[in-house]
């Protein structure tokens, strides 16, 4: 079926994702009619607005071969990951204050570890190579006697590059550091299991998953080791104690139903949306000059990050953004004109960093909207190669 092209076209899937209107309808019963706190103990407002986190745990729990005593639910991965890397940091100061992670991570977990350093914390942040991979025996090196945390994320926002979790969750395991994995971009798009890979404590969020925004999970490993986290955030004793405040249960119920749906349409999904960025990415080549950033490793199905070579002056966002919702690099850092750090990092020249596009395809991005991106973006490279 010929569908109509709706401009602009959203290509920014990394950044946020539409609510899925399946979604929507789990979640609105629960502002309205079951509006009850699920903490209150003595009438049905309350259990069933409790049962429903119930419900939201297993769903959230289900998708990342966790159980449900190991999900704490937060306003986002944000939060989660402060709660991981501050309240682990706290915990076991004792056993050391040394705290491996990567360059390329997101600001949550870089900002994160630089208020540490303030508090008495030191940290590697380990380079990655031309693919964006973190070196393990760099890694291997960088293990001191005092480090108690490795933050090293599932995959990048702004490449989709998948780092060898799974290495990594072993070395952290054999040396007895926790093994912290910011898996936000990853949770719902390809397989995760935090058994498999060995990882203590994972962070995900509703609105890169089609749920709405202000709603995400901190996963707590329980067993084998059994994490204990300083909460940060004080008061009522919800989520065990680690996150008080009255939960969100509309945002809850919806990050479960979001799980739910990505559960069940994972596999076709990817299948199809990686049929799209590889018709993108073949499309795109017969430009020549552009290099497609970590290309030659395992990425997530749905982003291409692509420097465009050999453009005159800085308007090839602008133009393209005319129709086209794309992202320079990550949201949260594009409202400043420096060239992305994680290309940076990958050895990318600042002049070529400067024109790079990040396209990020979702679950609603269509075969017309590829060829529409296709044409408009070979047309503006040539006019701004001329
Ligand atoms: C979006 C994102 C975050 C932040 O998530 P919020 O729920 O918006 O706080 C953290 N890490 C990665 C990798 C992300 O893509």
């Amino acid at each position: 079926m010929q569908q109509q092209l709706q401009l602009p076209i959203y290509l920014d899937n990394n950044a946020t994702t539409p609510v899925d209107p399946e979604v929507l309808q789990a979640m609105l019963p629960y502002f309205t009619r079951h509006f009850g706190n699920a903490a209150s103990r003595n009438h049905s407002f309350g259990w069933i607005a409790e049962e429903a986190v119930n419900i939201a745990r297993e769903q959230t729990a289900s998708l990342i071969g966790a159980s449900t005593d190991e999900i704490i639910f937060t306003s986002g991965a944000t939060e989660a990951v402060n709660l991981a890397i501050k309240g682990a940091f706290e915990m076991y100061s004792s056993r050391g204050k040394h705290i491996i992670t990567c360059a390329t991570e997101h600001k949550a977990v870089l900002d994160t570890c630089k208020h540490l350093e303030k508090r008495g914390a030191t940290v590697t942040y380990l380079p990655v190579d031309e693919s964006g991979i973190i070196n393990l025996k760099i890694l291997e090196k960088s293990i001191q006697k005092d480090t108690l945390l490795i933050a090293v994320m599932f995959a990048n926002n702004e490449t989709g590059v998948i780092q060898p979790i799974e290495t990594i969750g072993k070395i952290a395991k054999e040396r007895g550091i926790l093994f912290f994995s910011d898996a936000t971009q990853v949770v719902g798009k390809i397989p995760v299991n935090v058994e498999k890979y060995g990882i203590d404590l994972l962070c995900l969020s509703a609105h890169k998953i089609y749920g709405p925004k202000g709603s995400g999970a901190l996963y707590v490993r329980r067993k084998d080791p059994r994490v204990r986290l300083i909460p940060q955030t004080d008061g009522g004793g919800h989520e065990k104690g680690m996150r008080s405040g009255t939960l969100n249960v509309p945002g809850i119920v919806a990050l479960g139903k979001a799980c739910e749906i990505c559960k069940l349409k994972m596999d076709t999904e990817a299948l199809h949306i990686n049929t799209l960025r590889n018709k993108l990415e073949a499309g795109l080549t017969t430009l020549q000059h552009i290099y497609i950033n970590g290309a030659n490793t395992q990425r997530l199905p749905n982003v291409t990050n692509i420097s465009f070579d050999q453009i005159k002056g800085n308007g090839l966002l602008t133009e393209i953004s005319k129709t086209i919702a794309v992202s320079s690099g990550s949201a949260c850092t594009s409202a400043n004109p420096e060239p992305s750090y994680v290309l940076k990092a990958m050895g990318v020249s600042n002049e070529l960093a400067k024109n790079s596009i990040r396209f990020g395809l979702g679950r609603f991005t269509t075969e017309e909207d590829i060829a529409y991106t296709i044409d408009t973006v070979t047309q503006i490279v040539a006019s701004l190669r001329k």
